[in-house]
């Protein structure tokens, strides 16, 4: 699932492929841009913010959210036809091609900041600052902990992965209030901590542990054992959020 450093690795890897050179092909499969060419312009900048994405061409800002199943591949191979695919960039022999992405727009580029103004310290940004994100998580003492930290106004980057990791390193349950968090600047330092040494990784880890099975402490390990105590781990289904926590460790 992509969260904040899939986006960040992302963009780095668009960065390398794409800053620097001409586009000689932009195709837009959504119908709102289908008609926007960028052919022959530049691409200066390709950045991030949070979960959304910008690559910047000429006067123009190819602004994408990943959302549930996105993704944006490099390749040197011609593109096959697929009918999930959005949008392909080409720069002679390169070509980004962004799929199933749950948005995508072309704006102005100079208007670009208005997508994501809304957005809260960006866990990976240049500008992270835990002590806004802090009092932005405890601003409303009674909320959710879980429902808190997957609001990208309080802080920009966690998704259902770090969201579950971070309540169980908390000791609190995502249905806990966030006045039971003991101390919020720390969590929300870890929450940094977690997604910087992953932001080159594809496979996430937040235990320290990188060997395959080991790499999560209760994302994705319903019936597992907890890496603490050995309680078996539970799960819950809420709309588009899913949980996971150790019944003994959190409360
Ligand atoms: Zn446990």
């Amino acid at each position: 699932m992509p969260e904040g450093d899939t986006v960040f690795h992302t963009a780095a890897t668009l960065r390398q492929a794409l800053v620097g050179r001409t586009l000689t092909r932009c195709d837009v499969r959504v119908p709102r841009f289908a008609t926007a060419d960028l052919t022959g312009q530049m691409v200066d900048e390709v950045c991030c913010r949070g979960k959304h994405l910008f690559i910047r061409v000429g006067p123009a800002s190819i602004h994408s959210h990943l959302k549930m199943d996105g993704s944006w591949r490099v390749t040197s191979r011609p593109v096959r036809h697929d009918h999930r695919t959005r949008i392909i960039l080409e720069a002679n022999d390169v070509r980004a091609v962004g799929i199933d992405l749950g948005v995508l727009e072309i704006l102005d580029r100079a208007h670009d900041g208005d997508a994501v103004a809304h957005l809260g310290p960006d866990l990976l940004g240049d500008d992270w600052d835990p002590t806004v994100a802090a009092a932005n998580l405890t601003a409303h003492p009674d909320r959710q902990l879980a429902e808190a930290l997957l609001d990208q106004r309080v802080l920009a980057g966690i998704g259902n992965v770090y969201c579950n990791e971070l309540c169980f390193v908390s000791g609190r349950l995502p249905t806990a209030p966030v006045s039971a968090v003991s101390d919020p600047h720390r969590l929300v330092c870890r929450a940094h901590e977690m997604l910087w040494a992953n932001r080159f990784r594809w496979n996430r880890c937040t235990t320290g542990d990188t060997r395959a099975g080991r790499q999560l402490w209760v994302y994705g390990r319903t019936g597992q054992e907890c890496r603490r105590c050995g309680t078996a781990i539970l799960f819950d289904d809420i709309g588009d959020r899913v949980t996971y926590w150790c019944p003994a460790c959190q409360r």
